[in-house]
């Protein structure tokens, strides 16, 4: 079985968020189970900037390839390079007219950017890789791969054997375009139809992935059941359902080589869960080099993740005033929109004592947060599946969170009594429920000392490694060749 991933983000090469590292890291765990498996994404500017800092070899292997049903008769050449420390190939599709921006996300003309890139993909893969039986593809920048695949190479003599997987790594975001994207994405014309692409009045690629892929998943059971609702379905509930006898859910792992609190280069003092002393070691290097006071005994409660509507920053914007009140220090690490970047910066100049805002993306001191905090917050609205708490509890950081998605599937409730459990968590979208759960956990930390290094134990003792989940994903590519839709 030969299988391709296809993605707009691939770890250490473009990250912006989680699917960055699912696609950097499940091809390591596939390589032994499968008989080959590479990686394609666009050449972003980013790319080449990764490439220099983290010494990757790059090479070019092919020169002037052309889209095949695309208006846009732009060549794109491929480079290649390789997941790092691994013989799993990377290949690169460049053309300096739609990937020049600095951003991989905000660009103008997306669709004009990913629907090129889409059918570039596939004339890459004619061309180059003929043998590929499965096309891997991840989220909406990704989703016209089936739509032309059953569209339009249904009598292409290599084309037309490829089958396709879906993974939805989060609904949110679909890429609703107008209508003309057909015409200039080289589409037939009757693909604007509700049983197809048109969605409300315009053309949803998400929509088409759904639709043409063979077999669809997204990154937990619990969200691929949400999305089936009208709460969480984005208005793609409906079509979803009319999948769901090939939608499935499988939880993201986490590399454990790489996040190992025993090993990592990255934080300054090594640990592990039999031995804690210098997990404190690392909360204090990390108090100081945040400008906050440095205090052992000090609850150290922390936030890593785009500062957007989903990751919940409502909530914790709501109740900060209040936390703020408490003998305790709150670290915010992330990105995002602006409404909050500047809310959360009139709440630093307010409370520079206990509080510290970082408003950058910044992989080294993402990863000494998980290391020196004991607590990690996630009152998500909604999580497909969220890697930030599988971090935290890899480096015993106990994670608060809102009971949805992947965050239902992966932290259980912890008991003093029975000492069972890995965290806190709540059901309601709420504020005062978030505050009630950081408040028993705070109380936990310094009331019962015992209880807490159970917790700590216990999470230590979980184990989110991408092995399971591979073989789940090695299931559903054998599903997909089996299912193949015509
Ligand atoms: P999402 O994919 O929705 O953004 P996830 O929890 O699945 O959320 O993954 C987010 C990943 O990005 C985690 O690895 C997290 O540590 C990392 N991350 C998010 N924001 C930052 C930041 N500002 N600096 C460093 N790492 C970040």
């Amino acid at each position: 079985m030969n299988v391709s991933l296809v993605s707009y983000e691939v770890d250490p090469f473009a990250k912006v968020g989680g699917l960055a590292d699912v696609v950097g890291t499940l091809p390591k765990f596939l390589k032994n189970k499968v008989d080959k498996i590479n990686v394609i994404m666009p050449f972003h500017k980013i790319v080449e900037k990764n490439i220099k800092k983290y010494n990757l070899t790059l090479e070019k292997i092919a020169g002037e390839l052309y889209p095949i049903s695309h208006s846009f008769k732009y060549p794109f050449s491929v480079y290649k390079s390789y997941l790092p420390e691994t013989d799993v190939p990377i290949y690169f599709i460049k053309n300096n007219n739609l990937f020049s921006t600095e951003e991989i996300y905000e660009y103008p003309n997306k669709d004009h950017q990913t629907s090129y890139f889409s059918d570039s993909v596939l004339a890459f893969i004619k061309n180059y890789l003929p043998d590929t039986d499965i096309l891997h593809i991840n989220d909406w920048q990704t989703a016209l791969i089936p739509v032309y695949l059953k569209n339009n190479y249904r009598d292409d003599n290599i084309l037309s054997k490829i089958s396709t997987i879906l993974t939805i790594h989060n609904l949110g975001y679909q890429g609703i375009f107008s209508p003309e994207i057909l015409s200039i994405a080289g589409l037939p014309g009757y693909l604007y139809n509700i049983d197809a692409l048109e969605f409300f009045g315009q053309i949803n690629f998400l929509k088409g992935g759904i639709l043409f892929s063979d077999i669809i998943n997204t990154v937990s059971k619990t969200y691929a059941e949400e999305i089936q609702t009208e709460e969480y379905g984005y208005k793609l509930d409906g079509v979803l359902k009319v999948r769901n006898d090939d939608l499935y859910g499988i939880l993201n792992g986490i590399d454990y080589n790489l996040f190992n609190p025993e090993t990592d280069p990255l934080i300054p003092y090594n640990y592990s869960k039999n031995n804690l002393k210098n997990k404190v070691k690392n909360k204090t290097y990390l108090q100081n080099k945040l400008n906050l006071p440095i205090d052992e005994d000090i609850p150290v409660v922390s936030f890593i993740g785009r500062v957007v509507e989903q990751k919940g920053i409502d909530l914790i914007t709501e109740i900060l005033d209040y936390l703020t009140l408490f003998n305790i220090q709150i670290i915010i690490l992330g990105t995002g929109e602006k409404r909050y970047e500047d809310l959360l910066n009139s709440f630093q100049n307010k409370y520079s004592e206990n509080l510290s805002i970082n408003l950058k993306f910044d992989k080294e001191l993402a990863q000494l947060i998980y290391a020196g905090s004991d607590m990690f917050i996630m009152p998500s609205k909604y999580e497909p599946c969220g890697l930030g708490q599988m971090y935290a509890m890899r480096y015993g950081t106990i994670p608060i969170v809102r009971y949805t998605g992947g965050l239902a599937d992966t932290v259980k409730e912890f008991s003093c009594e029975r000492l069972s459990g890995t965290g806190f968590g709540f059901y309601d979208y709420s504020s005062s429920d978030l505050l009630v759960k950081i408040l028993k956990a705070i109380h936990t930390y310094k009331r019962n000392k015992e209880c807490w290094n159970k917790l700590i134990f216990n999470t230590m003792n979980e184990n989110f490694s991408w092995e399971k989940s591979a073989d789940e994903y090695l299931r559903l590519y054998n599903r997909a060749l089996a299912k193949k839709r015509y």
